[in-house]
């Protein structure tokens, strides 16, 4: 490291060191240590970024909560203030407002895997913090050098990357052995494919270790290579659609309209595709899409009937 290093730099490095160290001393019950040093690491690589990007003088403005104006040789100046520095909203935030481009999906699903290891106590804890060392370094490697513009080989003890480089391919091989039991199984229904081969998540502790127990797909259960439950896929498929969607399911509950998926009329599972118009779970599509009467296109809730609610009012009004 430099001499210029920051303090938030130095920080973040010593997190992310420390993390790995919880994770080589072998000790299970580390677990939590090594994922909250990983994600706090992680986090303060991105304040250190938005501290670079403060103007001088400003206090660090990018990296607190609160803004205040003060007076500064004759001038009024916005610096920052308060005690509270940003968290992962707020930098997610100024980092959009300031158009840098960061996959937030990864740092998203290391943050869940975090909160999951606080709740519960995985079984195969050197599995999860496994996977949450490859995360991490595919997150260190880019913010580091992306946005920092520092060599993670430099930055980081050289013990520390290597094992980090070695755990990362470790998890990645068993990620594809597992994505392709996924991959393999039969009768899948169409447009289900993407979601049950590469995005599915434990609903225990979000890892992405699934394995499929059987073939076919209407009798296989996911079995969980870090925390070991076994879940269906009635639970692990809607859980996975609802964050998927999540935006989607959102705007949908703000401004009315119905979200790409839905409740399906069969199975009662949130896991109807109105893109497909079938079910991806049970594979079965609606009684009925369109008004027999008008034409018109009905919703997922009007379709186990043959028409629509205003040409049913019509009819009944002619009785
Ligand atoms: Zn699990
Ligand atoms: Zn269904
Ligand atoms: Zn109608």
């Amino acid at each position: 490291m430099t001499a210029e290093t920051s303090d938030l730099l130095r920080n973040a490095i010593e997190s992310i060191e420390n993390g790995v160290a919880d994770f080589t001393s072998g000790q299970p019950r580390r677990v939590t240590s090594a994922l909250r040093n990983l994600y706090a690491g992680v986090l303060l690589l991105f304040k250190e970024k938005l501290r670079r990007l403060s103007p001088a003088g400003s206090n660090d403005i990018l990296i607190w909560v609160q803004f205040e104006p003060k007076l500064v040789d004759g001038q009024v100046r916005v610096v920052g203030a308060g005690k509270k520095t940003v968290d992962y909203r707020e930098i997610k935030d100024r980092f959009t407002s300031l158009e840098l481009k960061f996959d937030w999906k990864r740092l998203e699903r290391l943050q869940r895997m975090r909160n999951s290891v606080e709740h519960h106590v995985p079984n195969e804890p050197h599995a999860v913090m496994r996977e949450a060392l490859a995360n991490t370094f595919a997150l260190v490697a880019g913010v580091l050098e992306h946005h920092l513009e520092v060599a993670p080989a430099k930055a980081l003890d050289a013990t520390v990357w290597s094992t980090m480089l070695a755990e990362a391919a470790t998890q990645k091989e068993i990620a594809e052995q597992c994505r392709a039991s996924r991959r393999d199984l039969k009768n899948v229904p169409s447009g289900a494919e993407q979601f049950v081969e590469g995005m599915l998540e434990c609903p225990a502790c979000s890892s992405e270790l699934l394995r499929a127990t059987a073939a076919d797909y209407e009798q296989t259960a996911l079995s969980c290579l870090a925390c070991g439950r076994v879940s269906s896929l009635e639970v692990v498929l809607p859980k996975t659609l609802e964050r998927v969607f999540a935006k989607d399911f959102y705007e949908a509950a703000k401004e009315g309209g119905e979200a790409p998926i839905g409740t399906c009329p069969n199975c009662y599972k949130l896991a109807y595709s109105l893109e497909e118009d079938r079910c991806l779970l049970c594979d079965e599509d609606r009684p009925y899409s369109k008004c027999l009467r008008c034409g018109c296109g009905l919703s997922l809730e009007e379709s186990d009937e043959p028409m629509c609610g205003y040409c049913r009012h019509v009819m009944s009004k002619d009785d």
